[in-house]
């Protein structure tokens, strides 16, 4: 059958551009580039991406600063360079100003080409944490952008804000030749996906895997092992991929996490026509660890 196995790097990593945080704070070189006619900037609205429909198909919708025919204001946050040219995004105060449709980073992800992805992670993932931490824990005071939208600072207290990455760890566990797949209610109707949950504060990743993986299923662990990694900017994880096998098959399912769980046989799951599950998004780890180990059969 076809495999359409994607190795790491996947979508949404960092790819094919520098994030030269060495530039977030020189502040003469991004006054600069915000009006230099060669800069780059995408546009935004709420999450909402510019992307531009070509004739090989979506493409992150940038513009140049002389396409704009203004230079950026200091909320553009910088995103990278490519060849020398600085890349930001920029909020639109007015959606209705777009010169190109803005759409949610989901939707095209997977077809896009991996710098151009990897860059509308990043910039999604800023934007989600700029407007959620838009006051100091510490003392409540409105916070204000610094590092070239890397960073949030309190004016009244000093404290430096930084962004927020969530790890959470995503496990396909494995029994002899089968995978134990779950599905939750959230989930589109028929698809089962590898088990996964959040790092708790003071836990290892693979003390996640296993208390998750218990939590879940009842399931004990024999054998860990760490496969990669994929930002997950929806709104700001990182997916830490695991491979490990089970001690034994007897499930106890957590009906307050999971609708279903069940265990496949490898050739079932390998099979469209005989597989009883749909598999989760193309552009997924998740998928990425079924299909690896699927490839294995
Ligand atoms: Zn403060």
């Amino acid at each position: 059958m076809l495999r359409r196995l994607k190795p790491p790097p996947h979508v949404y990593s960092s790819v094919g551009f520098d994030r030269a945080a060495i530039y977030r704070k020189d502040l003469a070189w991004l006054t600069q580039r915000r009006s230099d006619h060669a800069t780059r900037v995408i546009l935004s609205h709420g999450l909402n991406l510019a992307v531009l429909e070509a004739e090989d198909g979506p493409h992150a919708g940038f513009l140049t600063v002389a396409d704009l025919g203004q230079e950026l204001d200091d909320n553009a946050v910088f995103l990278g360079v490519i060849d020398g040219v600085a890349y930001f995004v920029a909020e639109l105060d007015d959606p209705a100003k777009a010169t190109l449709p803005l759409v949610d980073l989901r939707s095209v992800g997977p077809v896009l080409p991996p710098h151009e992805a990897g860059m509308m992670a990043s910039a999604r993932a800023l934007l989600h944490w700029h407007t959620t931490h838009r006051f100091c824990g510490s003392c409540g005071t409105a916070t204000l952008p610094t590092d070239a939208g890397h960073a949030r600072r309190c004016p009244n207290c000093g404290r430096d804000h930084f962004p927020r990455t969530d790890p959470a760890v995503i496990v396909l566990v494995t029994h002899g030749d089968q995978a134990l797949l779950g599905r939750s209610a959230r989930f589109p109707p028929g698809m089962y996906s590898t088990l996964a949950g959040f790092v708790e504060p003071g836990e290892s990743l693979e003390q996640a895997v296993e208390r998750e993986i218990f939590e879940e299923s009842g399931i004990r662990l024999e054998q860990i092992q760490y496969r990669s990694s994929q930002p997950w900017p929806f709104p700001q994880s990182l997916m830490l991929g695991f491979r490990a096998t089970a001690a034994s098959t007897e499930l106890k399912i957590d009906l307050d996490e999971l609708e279903d769980a069940l265990w496949i046989p490898r050739e079932v799951l390998g099979d469209p026509e005989r597989s009883p599950v749909l598999l989760p998004r193309e552009d997924s780890i998740a998928r990425f660890l079924i299909e690896e180990w699927l490839a294995e059969g």
